[in-house]
């Protein structure tokens, strides 16, 4: 048997690459991102109520990696990325039919010429992900504060970011065109993209993460992370 679906929409987001989207939704406050509904899908009665709910349900396609396959064991970085667990026990991207599911937050539909758009916030999508289906999030339902989270049982730690002088007038200037950019990179990089699994030869690597049209550089050392340039992709 196979199922043949059909995105409603593709989002835009800050994220033009895997490496430093945040694990898990909810992470990012600052990063927005923006539904486009394709013309079949565009008919503004499809979302009629939705501003009645604070929190959607996103369920996407991981189409970047959808080509890779997928494994009955996978390594989550939340168990140090070097250990095994079965994929249906992860939220790995590496899963049967490639689906995700996101809970993120309503902001607003807008309509921009013809096309229909979801404004959200939160979310830990790639750019240009497609998106097949949309529902609300229900507290009554949805919310179960006794749950047991297994091996991602708490938040993750925070690390501490800093931005080093040249890259304060970096983000100033850059702010003009990104607003809240410095509060999206200092979210994003205090989650600790660096791979879970890290050779010991690599202390106070130089990392490079891209947000919109930017290539940001950073590195950590004794546990804090520093910013150190900011600079436009061509
Ligand atoms: N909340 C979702 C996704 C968790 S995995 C779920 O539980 O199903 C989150 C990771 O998916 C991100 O860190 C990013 O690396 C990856 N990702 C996001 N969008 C993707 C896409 N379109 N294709 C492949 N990987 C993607």
């Amino acid at each position: 048997m196979s199922l043949i679906q059909q995105p409603v929409g593709i989002i835009r987001t800050p994220y033009k690459q895997k490496f430093a989207i945040p694990r898990q939704p909810g992470l990012v406050n600052s990063a927005v991102g923006i539904i486009q509904f394709l013309p079949q899908f565009s008919d503004p009665n499809i979302l009629r109520d939705i501003e009645q709910f604070s929190h959607l349900w996103l369920i996407f396609q991981f189409h970047a990696t959808a080509e890779q396959g997928w494994s009955p064991l996978v390594r989550p970085p939340r168990l140090g990325g070097n250990q095994k667990t079965g994929v249906f026990a992860t939220r790995s991207t590496f899963r049967p039919n490639n689906m995700g599911l996101s809970v993120v937050e309503f902001i607003k539909v807008a309509q921009k010429q013809k096309k229909l758009e979801l404004h959200v916030r939160g979310m830990d999508l790639l750019d240009g992900t497609p998106i097949l289906d949309i529902k609300p999030y229900l507290p009554y339902a949805d919310a179960l504060p006794d749950a047991k989270g297994g091996f991602a049982q708490h938040t993750p730690t925070l690390m501490a970011v800093t931005f080093s002088p040249l890259a304060i007038q970096q983000v100033n200037l850059f702010e003009q065109q990104y607003p809240d950019l410095k509060a999206l990179i200092s979210q994003v990089l205090a989650q600790d993209p660096r791979p879970a699994y890290r050779p010991s030869s690599e202390p106070d690597k130089l990392y490079g993460m891209s947000l919109y049209e930017l290539n940001i550089q950073w590195r950590v050392s004794a546990g804090c992370c520093q910013v150190e340039d900011i600079q436009q992709i061509d």
